[in-house]
C-alpha cells in the first residue's frame, strides 16, 4: 500500500526526536555482548513491541562461534602524582572494546604498550576493539599521551568476560502477504553517533512509522551487533529466508553527507532498482555497486544467502574524518540529515509497496483521455498529462511501475498516482 505520508511525523520533526533519543543512548556502553546492549535495546522497546534474543556463548554459527559475554564496569588511569589520566566513566572509548580484567602499576614505557591512539589526529580518541584475541588497553588522545611524564602508573580494568550471551532486538510488523522486508542495522559500537546510533535511531523510526501503515510486505526488523548478530538471525530464521523479497542495511544516517545507497551483490534486485530511483530524483545523492566492504550486507548478500540487501547511508564507514573515533560524535550528525533519511527510507518501502506490471486495457491506439476529463481542454504545452502517457504506453504487461518511472525520469509517485486514476477510468489492469 502507498505510504500514508499523514500518520507519519514529518522529517524534521522525526530528525529532532532522533537526537534526543540518541542524546540518551550514547553513554550506553554498548559492545558485541553485554549490558549496553540490552540497555540500548530496553530504550528502543519503551515504544516498541520488540523481541530480545540471547544467544549463548559457544553456539557456533556457520564459521563463528559466539564469543564470551563482556562486562564492564569502570576503568581508569592513575598517574604518578595520582590524577586520572583517563577513565571509563568520562568515556566507554577510553577503554579497549573486550579488554580483560587488569589491576598493575607499570612504568610510562609499560604503558605505553597498551595504550591505542589515532593514527592522523592527535587530539583525537579512536575506538578500537579486540573481540577474538584477549588482550587489555586503554585509547586516548596522542597529545594526552605525549604530554604524560615519566613515573609509576596505576591501571584498573574492572572487567568480566566469562560464558553468557550475545543479545539481539528483532520485531515482525504482519503485511498482507508472508513475504519479507528486512530492515537491519548494528548495535555494538559505544559512544559513536553517527557509525550507530544514528541507524539505531533511524531504524526505530521507521518501526514505529510502519506500524502506523497498511502494508502489504510483512516487515522484519533487526537490531544486533555488527557481523554476528545478522549472522545469529540468519541461522535463526534459514528456513524461512526464501521469503525476504527486500532488504536494506542501515548505516551511517546523520551526517550531513549526501545519501548513498550501495547495490545489492546481484545489483538488480527490486530494492536496488526502487533505492536508485529515489535517490535519482534527490540532488547529489550517490549510489554505488556491491562490494564486499562494508557492514552486515555483507553477511545478507553472502553467496549461501544471497539475499536482496542493499545498504542505505549517508557517508559510510571510513569515508569520513571522524570515523572510529571521539569526534564522532552528537555534533557531527543534524536533526535534516537524520530526517531526510527517513523520509528516503520510507520512499523506498512506499515503491515496493506499490510496484506492480500493468496492461492497457485500450491499447489500440491512444484513449481519448479528453472525454474522461483526463486531458486539458485547451493544452499549453506544459502536459500534466505526461505520467497518464507513460503508463498507457508502457503498460504492457512487461514493464512495471519502477520501469516506467526509470525510463520516463518522471517522479515515481508521479506515476504510481496516474496509474491508480487510469485503472479508476477503467483504462488499466493489473497485469497477472
Ligand atoms: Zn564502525
Amino acid at each position: 500500500m502507498p505510504i500514508n505520508w499523514d500518520t507519519t511525523s514529518d522529517g524534521d520533526a522525526m530528525g529532532e526526536e532522533l537526537i534526543e533519543l540518541m542524546r540518551e543512548l550514547y553513554p550506553l556502553p554498548r559492545s558485541l555482548t553485554g549490558d549496553g546492549v540490552r540497555q540500548t535495546l530496553a530504550v528502543l522497546g519503551r515504544d516498541l513491541p520488540l523481541e530480545i534474543v540471547e544467544v549463548p556463548s559457544g553456539e557456533v554459527v556457520f564459521d563463528w562461534e559466539v564469543p564470551r559475554e563482556w562486562t564492564m564496569r569502570g576503568g581508569w588511569i592513575e598517574g604518578p602524582d595520582g590524577t586520572r589520566v583517563v577513565d571509563f566513566a568520562d568515556s566507554t572509548l577510553h577503554v579497549l572494546g573486550y579488554s580483560t580484567p587488569v589491576e598493575a602499576t607499570l612504568s610510562l614505557d609499560a604503558l605505553r604498550e597498551h595504550v591505542f591512539t589515532h593514527p592522523s589526529d592527535p587530539e583525537l580518541v579512536p575506538y578500537r576493539t579486540s573481540y577474538w584475541e584477549e588482550r587489555w588497553g586503554f585509547c586516548m588522545s596522542r597529545s594526552r599521551l605525549e604530554s604524560l611524564a615519566p613515573g609509576d602508573y596505576h591501571v584498573v580494568i574492572d572487567s568480566t568476560l566469562a560464558d553468557g550471551s550475545l543479545t539481539y532486538g528483532e520485531m515482525r510488523i504482519p503485511g498482507t502477504s508472508d513475504a519479507e522486508f528486512l530492515l537491519s542495522t548494528y548495535v555494538c559500537h559505544p559512544a559513536l553517533a553517527n557509525d550507530n546510533l544514528s541507524g539505531v535511531v533511524l531504524l526505530w523510526a521507521l518501526a514505529r512509522a510502519l506500524l502506523q501503515q497498511e502494508l502489504v510486505y510483512t516487515y522484519r526488523l533487526v537490531w544486533g551487533p555488527g557481523t554476528l548478530g545478522p549472522l545469529c538471525w540468519l541461522a535463526r530464521n534459514r528456513e524461512t529466508l526464501d521469503r525476504v523479497q527486500h532488504g536494506l542495511a542501515i548505516s551511517c544516517a546523520g551526517d550531513p553527507g549526501p545519501l548513498r545507497y550501495k547495490r545489492s551483490r546481484r545489483g538488480d534486485r527490486e530494492v536496488d532498482r526502487a533505492a536508485t530511483l529515489v535517490l535519482r530524483d534527490r540532488a547529489g545523492s550517490l549510489v554505488s555497486g556491491w562490494s564486499p566492504l562494508g557492514g552486515d550486507e555483507r553477511q545478507y548478500c553472502s553467496p549461501g544467502f544471497d539475499l536482496p540487501v542493499g545498504t542505505f547511508s549517508r557517508t559510510p564507514h571510513g569515508l569520513f574524518p571522524e570515523y572510529h573515533s571521539s569526534a564522532d560524535n552528537l555534533e557531527l550528525v543534524t536533526a535534516a540529515a537524520l530526517g531526510d533519511s527517513f523520509r528516503a527510507a520510507l520512499e523506498i518501502v512506499d515503491v515496493v509497496e506499490t510496484n506492480g506490471s500493468y496492461r492497457n486495457r485500450s491499447p489500440y491506439g491512444e484513449p481519448r483521455l479528453g472525454k474522461r476529463g483526463l486531458y486539458q481542454s485547451v493544452p499549453d504545452g506544459t502536459y500534466p498529462e505526461a505520467p497518464l502517457l507513460w503508463v498507457l504506453s508502457l503498460s504492457d504487461g512487461s514493464h512495471d511501475l519502477l520501469a516506467i518511472a526509470e525510463r520516463s525520469g518522471l517522479p515515481y509517485r508521479a506515476i504510481r498516482e496516474a496509474a491508480a486514476t487510469l485503472q479508476v477510468h477503467g483504462l488499466l489492469e493489473r497485469a497477472p
